[in-house]
């Protein structure tokens, strides 16, 4: 734990310096503490970060002298947006964050009828290598701090000008390979003295990480569950995404299994639909088979298609003779709506054309 702080730490710029972010309000307390200040403005500071304020010229109720130390002590403006892109299609807004150290990850903020939904990333990069996904193809960086995570949601949310209904942590990255941070944003992004993000409104999607889920399933939190499936066997799955090497169909459906029964919410199954590799009926009725008996629903996607992607998108007509074949077998089902088609709204595919500017 020691050694991971003091990494977290030393990545900030070769300093010592903590991002404001990274710190809950213990944390906070604990810093002024240290600094013989009075306890109630570790809550002043903490309020002016969780509403995204990280210039403290705005800091109205700081004295001058507290404003100092925290210029001295910490890292304040970690992040910046550096591309900001909106859908003319459907209004849907892109950003690429640039981080300090020069990774950029993507954040994707959709408009529902529930409200504003953001899509962020976890990682810079990845390392899991599902091979429809562009992200994997632009190779791994670092993983994001919480502070860093958080931030994406405080920074679009001030960007649009307004609060931030829901969060999937399901840009760029596997979350669970990021465990520690991805447990600690989740507790800052839910802290009602925080951004006050109920937890049902938060949905952490991996690509089956067992262990990972298994103590996910633990943690004391309604935060909702999502797993990128896209087969219905070890065999195809395996052809598809790497780490179906490592976890087999049956340990991951053990895995959502145990969810299942700690938290006593509904998984949901996301499937990319590719063109005659997974769309078939005979994937469709094998899927219903292994899902049957788990409370799921299944999120039926239209696959992304990119330069250097082996695969292709479903027909039309094979998509709805699909989900046809789901509902058959007494499955839930929605077909994503596709959004932001016009701003590359998929995960990693700006990201990856920034990078290779950079590289070329
Ligand atoms: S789909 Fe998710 S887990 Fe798989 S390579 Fe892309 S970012 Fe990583």
């Amino acid at each position: 734990m020691e050694e991971q702080i003091e990494n977290k730490e030393n990545r900030m710029s070769g300093s010592k310096k903590r991002f404001v972010l990274d710190l809950d309000l213990p944390s906070w307390e604990e810093y002024v503490k240290e600094k013989h200040l009075p306890k109630f403005r570790a809550g002043q500071i903490y309020s002016w970060y969780s509403k995204g304020v990280l210039d403290m010229d705005r800091m109205t109720n700081v004295p001058g002298n507290i404003k100092t130390m925290l210029k001295e002590d910490f890292v304040c403006e970690n992040m910046s947006i550096g591309k900001h892109l909106v859908s003319e299609i459907d209004g849907t807004q892109k950003f690429v964050f640039e981080l300090y150290d020069g990774h950029c990850v993507e954040t994707v903020l959709m408009r529902y009828k529930t409200g504003l939904s953001i899509c962020i990333s976890s990682q810079a990069g990845c390392k899991m290598g599902c091979r429809f996904c562009a992200s994997a193809h632009a190779g791994f960086g670092r993983s994001l701090t919480r502070g860093e995570m958080l931030g994406q949601v405080l920074l679009a949310g001030n960007f649009a000008g307004e609060r931030i209904h829901s969060v999937v942590v399901m840009g760029i990255g596997e979350p669970f390979d990021n465990y520690e941070e991805l447990i600690g944003f989740l507790h800052l992004a839910n802290d009602e003295k925080g951004l006050n993000l109920g937890a049902r409104h938060i949905t952490v999607s991996t690509c089956g990480l067992v262990p990972q889920m298994l103590q996910f399933s633990e943690i004391d939190m309604q935060v909702n569950l999502s797993v990128s499936l896209h087969a219905p066997n070890d065999t195809l799955r395996k052809s598809i995404m790497p780490i179906a090497n490592r976890y087999s169909m049956q340990e991951l459906l053990d895995a959502c299994r145990t969810y299942e029964r700690n938290t006593n919410r509904r998984i949901t199954f996301e499937y990319s639909l590719f063109d005659g590799v997974n769309d078939t009926p005979e994937c469709a009725k094998e899927l219903c088979r292994v899902l049957r008996g788990i409370h799921c629903h299944i999120n039926l996607i239209a696959a992304n298609e990119f330069d250097g992607s082996p695969f292709r998108r479903s027909k039309p007509g094979n998509v709805r003779a699909f989900q046809d074949l789901l509902e058959k077998g007494g499955m839930t089902v929605t077909l994503r709506r596709e959004m932001g088609t016009d701003i590359m709204a998929a995960c990693g595919q700006l990201r990856r054309g920034m990078q290779e500017k950079k590289e070329s």
